[in-house]
């Protein structure tokens, strides 16, 4: 009785995260039309009917997890998807984080007199050695952040007064339980990780400034500087062989990569790249921007990882299989970690050298100097996007971030402004010289803290 009727409701809640995952990839492919507001609303009625709820709650006690396991995990994670609904299912809430999703995937952005696709504003920041130049290019994206900010700081407000009324201290504290990840635990591995980096970090920051022979480095300096030495020649990873490498890499693992149902679509989109699981198992869609270097390849290769775990996903369970609509059916942690395991093969020696043909010298100076810079780079940038999520919010919220998402929009003035400086558990790090420009706002809004998803 319980199996048949549950049976029935994860077969409706897959239809309606395919809605779901239809809407947004429409968003971002422009293939059709985005009804993310009537796809939302069509979950959030079965996510938010008070019957079923009542029912689950009643049956969750009587299951013995021992004895029937799956069955038990199906209705705990079901109770999860109730509580974060009545948060994201609420109709101000999600057609608030709607139109935040659409602004930031259709906002037309200016630089010198003429529309630019975001991808070439980061191409210039990149790549442009005309420093005042990555300073305009770095500003043109500022007027997405003064766009969205005051539904910005509604959408957070609204999550955290949600998400007390339900007993949690704010939505942080929801999002994190919900996904049974412990915030002291999080908070001491970030820190830990911050205080073992942070000598490195000061040393790599101090020699890129060197380097651009400048006292203070700015956020339009970084991406630069590193391209200037801290990295692989691009020439080693041409564009337009990466998807044919990818999939090489992928067969020689043993994946039969013209069977599986996954589709590769290169285009100018918010993030480095994004996959979206339609439909588990049986259709993945992966999006990836147009970029260049050994970054492009690692931004595809990782989601071609997404992909690979949506198409390899066993469970008939449509509850267990991972759909990222509702939170609390989703482990973000599970997924960014499946898919940097196929990242990681475009930083290993091994693939450098027989795939690249990348010289011995060079990945060795790749392995003790490169990959190191680049990560602590990296992580202070994701920590520092952090720190300033929190002061955003008032100090009621922060996110974890990831490579393929973008930084935060800021108030002119704010204490969150002191960007890089202020990362992680706060100390400075030490001969570090980098300053944010306390006259700009930064540009920028973070896609990462479950305006859309988790990841
Ligand atoms: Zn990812």
């Amino acid at each position: 009785m319980i199996a048949n009727r549950l049976d029935g409701m994860e077969a409706e809640f897959e239809s309606d995260n395919l809605r779901l995952g239809e809407a947004t990839w429409n968003t971002y492919s422009g293939e059709g039309v985005p009804d993310l507001d009537g796809a939302q609303e069509q979950l959030a009625l079965l996510l938010t009917g008070e019957s079923d709820r009542r029912m689950l709650e009643e049956w969750l006690p009587k299951v013995d997890p021992a004895r029937e396991p799956v069955l038990f995990r199906r209705l705990a994670i079901w109770r999860s998807c109730y509580v974060s609904s009545a948060v994201d299912n609420v109709t101000e809430i999600y057609n608030l984080k709607n139109r935040l999703q659409r602004r930031i995937a259709e906002f037309e952005f200016e630089f010198e007199g003429r529309k630019a696709p975001r991808s070439e504003l980061q191409k210039i920041q990149r790549n442009d050695p005309d420093r005042g130049r990555r300073h305009r290019a770095w500003l043109a994206t500022a007027p997405l952040a003064a766009a969205n900010h005051d539904d910005l700081r509604r959408l957070i407000a609204l999550r955290n007064r949600k998400s007390r009324n339900l007993g949690f201290r704010d939505y942080v504290d929801l999002v994190l339980k919900l996904q049974e990840i412990e915030e002291g635990w999080l908070r001491a591995t970030l820190d830990r990780l911050a205080e073992a980096c942070r000598p490195r970090y000061a040393a790599t920051l101090a020699s890129l400034a060197d380097r651009l022979g400048v006292s203070h480095m700015s956020p339009w300096d970084i991406s630069f500087a590193i391209r200037q030495g801290l990295q692989l020649a691009d020439s080693y990873f041409p564009s337009d062989r990466a998807l044919q490498r990818l999939f090489s890499t992928a067969k020689a693992l043993g994946f039969e990569v013209d069977s599986l149902p996954i589709r590769t679509l290169v285009r100018d989109i918010p993030f480095g790249g994004y996959n979206v699981a339609v439909k588990i198992p049986s259709d993945t869609r992966f999006l990836v921007n147009p970029s260049e270097g050994q970054a492009f390849y690692t931004t595809a290769f990782h989601e071609y990882g997404h992909s690979l775990q949506a198409v390899f996903t066993a469970t008939p369970w449509p509850i267990l299989k991972e759909y990222e609509w509702v939170m609390g059916a989703r482990t973000a942690a599970y997924s960014e970690g499946m898919a940097e395991v196929m990242a990681q093969f475009a930083r290993r020696a091994d693939w450098l050298s027989s795939v690249v043909g990348v010289p011995d010298a060079e990945i060795e100076r790749y392995e003790c100097q490169v990959l190191p810079a680049q990560s602590v780079i990296r992580l202070f940038d994701l920590l520092s996007n952090s720190a300033k999520l929190h002061t955003f919010s008032g100090g009621l919220f922060h996110a974890h971030g990831i490579q393929e998402r973008s930084s935060l929009g800021l108030q002119p003035g704010s204490e969150s402004q002191k960007t890089v400086r202020s990362v992680g558990t706060g100390a400075e790090p030490t001969g570090a010289r980098v300053r944010s420009d306390h006259r700009q706002r930064a540009p920028e809004i973070p896609q990462d803290f479950q305006v859309h998803k988790s990841r």
